[in-house]
C-alpha cells in the first residue's frame, strides 16, 4: 500500500511540475511576434480571403487622405516584399473565389484607381523591381489622356492588369439605367479596343452602385467588381461587390500590418 501511495504521490508531483513548464513553452523563450509571422507565412491565410489594397494618387499632399506620399508608398512596398507577401492578379483572385484555386502564401492585391501619372512614374518602377503584380482601374476618358496607349501597354506588359472604372467617372448609383449602360459599355469598349483585351473586371467610381448596376455589369460581360467598402475579398462574397482596403497618408506600417493580418482590422 505504501508503495502504491508513493507512486501516486510521485505521479502527482510530476504532473504538477510539468504543467507550468508545458504552459510556458508557447509564449516563453524567443517566440515573439516576428517568429509567429514567419510561421503564418507557410500556412493558409485564416480567415480565408485576400486583402485588396486601394491606392489612388501618390504625391506630396499630407492633408489629403486620398493621397499617399512617395516615401510611405515605397516603405509599404518594401514591407510587403520583406515580409514575403505575394501580390496576385485579379485573374488569380477570380480563380480562387470561383473555383477555389490555390493561392501563394500571404496573397494580397494592389490596386490603383483613376490612372494618375504617378501610377506610371512612381508605382510602376518599384512594382517591377519587386516583381509585384498589380491592377489599374482607369476611367475610359483618361485612356490616351492621363496615360497614353503606349504607357498602358507597357504597364500591362510589366504585370499591371488594366481594368474598367466607368467612362466619365460618374457615380453610377445615381444615374438612370440608360446612363449607367452607356458608362459601363463605353468603359469596356475603349479598353478592349485600345489594349486588345477582354475587360472583365470593374471598379465603381466613388464606390457608387445599385441593383441596376449589377445587372448591367453582368450583361456587359463583367464578372467581378470592386467597391470602397472596407474588408477583404472572400469566398462566398458577391463577386460584383468585393471589398477593398483604403490606403492613404493615414495608413502607417502598424495600420498596414493590422489590415493584412485579419479581415476585421480596426477601422481607425
Ligand atoms: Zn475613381
Amino acid at each position: 500500500m505504501h508503495r502504491y501511495f508513493a507512486l501516486l504521490a510521485a505521479a502527482l508531483f510530476l504532473l504538477a511540475a510539468c504543467s507550468p513548464a508545458g504552459e510556458r513553452t508557447p509564449t516563453g523563450g524567443q517566440a515573439g511576434p516576428p517568429a509567429r509571422q514567419e510561421e503564418a507565412g507557410e500556412e493558409p491565410v485564416y480567415p480565408p480571403g485576400v486583402p485588396v489594397l486601394m491606392y489612388h494618387k501618390i504625391g506630396d499632399e499630407p492633408n489629403n487622405d486620398a493621397v499617399i506620399s512617395r516615401e510611405k508608398f515605397l516603405e509599404q512596398m518594401a514591407y510587403l516584399y520583406q515580409n514575403r507577401y505575394h501580390p496576385i492578379s485579379l485573374e488569380e483572385l477570380y480563380a480562387y473565389l470561383t473555383r477555389g484555386e490555390k493561392l501563394p502564401p500571404r496573397p494580397v492585391v494592389i490596386t490603383f484607381d483613376d490612372g494618375y501619372r504617378d501610377t506610371y512614374e512612381v508605382a510602376l518602377p518599384v512594382l517591377k523591381q519587386y516583381g509585384f503584380k498589380s491592377v489599374l482601374f482607369i476611367p475610359g476618358m483618361q485612356v490616351g489622356k492621363r496615360l497614353s496607349r503606349e504607357e498602358l501597354l507597357e504597364m500591362k506588359a510589366a504585370g499591371m492588369e488594366i481594368a474598367a472604372h466607368g467612362f466619365y467617372h460618374r457615380s453610377l448609383g445615381v444615374l438612370s439605367p440608360r446612363e449607367q449602360e452607356e458608362e459601363i459599355r463605353k468603359s469596356k469598349e475603349i479598353l478592349d479596343q485600345t489594349l486588345g483585351q477582354d475587360t472583365r473586371f470593374f471598379c465603381y467610381p466613388n464606390g457608387s452602385y445599385n441593383q441596376e448596376t449589377l445587372r448591367i455589369l453582368r450583361e456587359t460581360g463583367f464578372v467581378m467588381a470592386f467597391t470602397m467598402e472596407p474588408g477583404w475579398a472572400k469566398p462566398g462574397d458577391n463577386l460584383l461587390a468585393l471589398k477593398r482596403i483604403w490606403m492613404g497618408n493615414r495608413i502607417d506600417l502598424t495600420r498596414l500590418q493590422q489590415r493584412l493580418a485579419r479581415e476585421d482590422y480596426p477601422r481607425t
